[in-house]
């Protein structure tokens, strides 16, 4: 049987805050309490957002939590680096792969030419917890041949051609999982006008050449994970397993973000709440226990139990904090 290897993917475009310690936990601890490796890996590339401090946050929060990696940009090892703005030359290679195949097409259109086509917003909201609306782009651009990107004057980013079939998963947590790609997402972008290739490219790139067996991660990535098969598909490269789980919310059952007061790590380390209370009140949230009793990521090691995870988001509200903050 191949190895199990898992990943802790921070974005370090804010803080860490508990929804994502909630996330790294579970991904840990299922490849953990399998015996398996876990590789840590900064998803940098969405380089207007992303902060120069968060990045060192985001080791600390991960380290704080207690959790420990095989390989990542303090850890050297053959896949270096991990840091992925370290890694453009690789997702370029991919990338002329596509273009080879006339699999992308240069698109100039700006958002408002993209809105203005659109005929209806779509709610792809296909995965609990997924707030996102998304316009499916209407293929203006869809007639250019690579080689039309050389007379475009403007910016312009490049689309996958998606194909009119159908896209099928199963789930680790939340089951089949089934698409059409083309009608339900439309022709995404997968190298952008700043020259750096998509979440999307990038991700699909490096859990492929890092060897990763197992992708646990956030529902609200379900819908990313059709485009990230298609992708595969091209390379024909096998993709890992999918565990997408719910994400935490505020009391208005929204995604966990600014508006619902400070829940990033740093700021519970300041406030002096230990890891371990922390821990304890997420292994609660996911169904392992059934007290807030104080636990260590070890502790959890023989709790971990996909199949008790409840099907909904945690909803983290006031209460919740003060008992953090006791
Ligand atoms: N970097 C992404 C995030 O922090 C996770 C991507 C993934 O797990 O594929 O939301």
């Amino acid at each position: 049987m191949a190895k199990l290897i898992g990943r802790l993917a921070p974005s370090p475009t804010g803080a860490q805050h508990i929804g994502n310690a909630r996330t790294f936990l579970a991904a840990w601890l299922s490849v953990r309490s399998r015996g398996g490796k876990v590789i840590l890996r900064i998803e940098d590339i969405d380089s207007p957002r992303v902060k120069s401090w968060a990045v060192e946050q985001a080791i600390e929060d991960l380290q704080w939590l207690g959790l420990d990696w095989d390989e990542g940009p303090d850890m050297p090892a053959a896949n270096s680096p991990f840091i992925q703005t370290q890694r453009i030359e690789r997702y370029a290679a991919s990338f002329q792969q596509l273009q080879r195949a006339e699999k992308v097409y240069p698109c100039d259109c700006s958002r408002s030419d993209v809105a203005a086509a659109a005929s209806a917003p779509h709610d792809i909201a296909n995965a609990p917890g997924n707030q996102n609306f998304e316009l499916i782009y209407a293929r203006t651009c869809y007639n250019k041949k690579v080689r039309d990107a050389s007379v475009l004057s403007g910016k312009y980013s490049w689309r996958f051609r998606t194909e009119p079939s159908e896209i099928f998963f199963r789930d680790g947590f939340a089951g089949e999982q089934i698409a059409e790609l083309q009608n339900q997402f439309g022709d995404f972008v997968i190298y952008k006008s700043d020259g750096l290739p998509s979440y999307q490219l990038a991700v699909v790139h490096d859990d492929h050449e890092m060897g990763v067996t197992e992708v646990l991660r956030g529902d609200d990535l379900i819908p990313s994970t059709f485009r990230q098969l298609a992708i595969y598909d091209f390379y024909g490269w096998e993709p890992p397993s999918f565990i997408h789980l719910p994400l935490v919310v505020g009391p208005d059952g929204r995604r966990l973000a600014k508006r619902h007061g400070d829940t990033r790590l740093s700021w519970l380390r300041e406030q002096g709440v230990s890891a371990e209370r922390l821990i304890g009140l997420l292994a609660k949230s996911l169904g392992w226990t059934d007290s807030l009793k104080e636990q260590s990521v070890a502790d959890l090691l023989a709790l971990y139990d996909l199949k008790r995870i409840p099907k909904e988001p945690f909803v983290f509200g006031e209460k919740e904090l003060n008992r953090l903050l006791r």
